[in-house]
């Protein structure tokens, strides 16, 4: 069965100056050979880079710098794999991904803050491939504000700069992905995104109460603008700790199943970017997830549309 993971931190770990392998076969928990075998379909990778903790012009240079060294690298590292993985910037890229029955390669940008409050930063990265977009990290941006256990900063909502960028990401086709944003922020989005937008990785806060996840009436409102939710592996979001189960994610996957229904079920491992003992500690593995679903009696239907279909259905509306 194809599959769309939202989100995985590969890049990061193959930037490292002792970084081994590559994006075609590496010791890490994401490369072509595997995704291959495990019949992705597109595999998102974050360019992401910590930048440190306070906005303003210093952090956001570094963090445009740092994100143009990733496409780079992206760049590099796709030309080790000879036409086999094929990067996504539209809706014809996926087309030829499903009926060449190839894997493709979307890039996203985890936390704004390269674009730093400048618009024409944002039609930069498009044009260099950008295609999704986590709006903020763990720290305030020139977008708004992230998840936070002081309710003070969870409640507020995005900046002016991040209504405006929001706007024009929709206008661009790049999608909005809302995990790691704040409670207010996220309200902001269901009120001002005329497109479905993503949770690219969080589970559910009725099971695991962390800033991170996502309460039953986001669920709700994600489900209702058409949008997905990527399951995270993280042990900390699953609530196991330190160990990434199986049994864990299928309690999230049914609440998520429960509360949003079967059209707002999606993957997003945050594989290279969690740490643990992880049950599923690569791509290769995931049909150890897909066999529990079957025997927790979903139907193939769902299944599907989980690993790749309502993702998919997203791709196709937004870019
Ligand atoms: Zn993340």
């Amino acid at each position: 069965m194809r599959l769309i993971d939202l989100h995985c931190d590969t890049l990061a770990k193959l930037a490292k100056p002792y970084g081994r392998g590559t994006i075609l076969e590496n010791p890490y928990s994401v490369d072509l050979v595997r995704l291959e075998a495990a019949d992705s379909l597109i595999q998102c990778f974050s360019t992401f880079f910590h930048s440190g903790r306070y906005p303003g012009p210093v952090r956001e240079k570094l963090a445009f710098r740092k994100a143009q060294q990733r496409i780079d690298l992206f760049e590099k590292q796709q030309k080790y794999c000879g036409g086999r993985l094929l990067w996504i910037r539209s809706r014809g890229d996926i087309a030829r991904c499903r009926f060449e029955h190839k894997t493709g390669a979307l890039l996203t940008m985890e936390d704004a803050v390269p674009i730093g409050g400048r618009m024409e930063n944002l039609t930069h990265f498009y044009e260099r491939g950008i295609r999704l977009i986590t709006l903020t990290w763990n720290y305030e941006n020139a977008v708004g504000y992230p998840n936070s256990k002081n309710a003070s900063v969870m409640e507020k909502g995005l900046k002016p700069f991040g209504l405006d960028l929001l706007a024009q990401m929709e206008e661009l086709g790049i999608i909005a992905d809302v995990s790691h944003l704040s409670d207010g922020g996220f309200w902001d989005v269901v009120k001002n995104s005329g497109k479905p937008f993503v949770a690219s990785h969080s589970n559910a806060r009725a099971v695991t109460n962390h800033p991170r996840n996502l309460t039953d009436d986001m669920i709700r409102a994600v489900a209702q603008k058409g949008g997905v939710i990527g399951l995270n592996f993280c042990p900390l979001f699953l609530g196991c700790d330190g160990v990434s189960s199986i049994s864990h994610m299928l309690r999230h996957i049914s609440h998520i199943y429960r509360v949003g229904g079967e059209d707002v079920l999606a993957v997003g491992t945050d594989f290279d970017g969690i740490k643990g003992t992880l049950q599923i500690p690569g791509v290769e593995k995931m049909e150890l997830l897909l066999d529990a679903l079957k025997k927790h009696n979903m139907t193939q239907r769902v299944i599907e549309k989980m690993w790749w279909k309502n993702a998919l259905r997203v791709f196709e509306e937004v870019l």
